[in-house]
């Protein structure tokens, strides 16, 4: 049962605020179909994360392929945003947020119309070669023979996602700490605060004096810390109560 006053306060919040900022992670995406990667239905309970380690990757880039094929590619192509995404697109629009930072590499934050989105784990669209760089559109991939190659040197293509062991693209995490600076309302939606470096941003926008609401289906390692309103309950149901309170439909 979602807090009503809570979910009022935090609507006055969005709706006076000088400089919004979103900060998503993997929860605001499980609606859409696409599992968290912690917690009871997590993937980790399923897949090894061994897959997901560069090391791993440049040593058996096909046995990675195949596991990270069948995770993203075969299903990712197919989802959609849900009403969280699109709520935020809305508050982008209605100037209530000025950009979204997402530790996703879903895509669906730009699929759902949202700009500026810093995506500081990469995207799954894109595909860069580990020998030249080159970059590709997921698009123009050959998934026939794994593991895909470049069309400039046939080195091996890699999801342009952020594997274990690799650092965050430096644009990316720039922005977004500029961004947690500038916040005075800092919206955190979905995410456990437990991937370093993303999960110092939060900290950092309130460090720097902006309010903190947080959605979460359970309390996270920002709630006790740095949140000023937890909204508990699922994104979509949070994000649609705070839409309605908006007049976001109306826009
Ligand atoms: P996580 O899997 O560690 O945690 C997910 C969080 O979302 C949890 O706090 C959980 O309580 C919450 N949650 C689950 N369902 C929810 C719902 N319906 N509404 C609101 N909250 C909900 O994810 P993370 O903290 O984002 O970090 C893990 C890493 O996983 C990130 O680096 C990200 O790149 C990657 N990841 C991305 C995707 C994606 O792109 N969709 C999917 C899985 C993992």
């Amino acid at each position: 049962m979602l807090d009503s006053k809570l979910i009022r306060e935090a609507a006055e919040l969005i709706r006076h605020s000088r400089y919004g900022v979103a900060f998503t992670g993997a929860g605001i995406s499980v609606e859409s179909g696409i599992p968290a990667f912690r917690g009871a239905d997590g993937l980790w309970n399923k897949v090894d994360p061994i897959y997901f380690e560069i090391d791993f990757f440049r040593k058996k880039p096909y046995q990675s392929w195949k596991v990270i094929k069948e995770i993203f590619y075969d299903k990712l192509s197919d989802a959609e945003p849900n009403i969280s995404h699109h709520m935020l697109a809305k508050m982008g629009e209605r100037g209530f947020i000025e950009s979204v930072i997402t530790q996703n590499i879903d895509h669906l934050h730009s699929k759902a119309g949202s700009k500026p989105v810093y995506e500081l784990h990469g995207t799954y669209k894109q595909l860069v070669c580990i020998e030249c760089q080159s970059e590709f559109d997921l698009n123009f991939a050959n998934f026939d023979f794994l593991p895909p190659t470049c069309y400039v040197c046939k080195g091996i293509l890699k999801p342009d996602m952020v594997f274990f062991n690799e650092p965050i693209p430096h644009f990316a995490k720039k922005r977004s700490f500029e961004q947690a600076e500038k916040a005075d309302v800092f919206i955190i939606i979905g995410t456990n605060a437990e991937v370093f470096p993303a999960n110092t941003i939060p900290v950092k926008a309130k460090e720097t004096g902006a309010k903190i609401i947080e959605i979460n289906i359970e309390p996270s390692q920002f709630t006790e810390s740095i949140t000023d309103i937890f909204l508990n309950g699922k994104a979509t149901e949070v994000m649609s109560a705070l839409g309605a309170l908006l007049y976001l439909d109306d826009y």
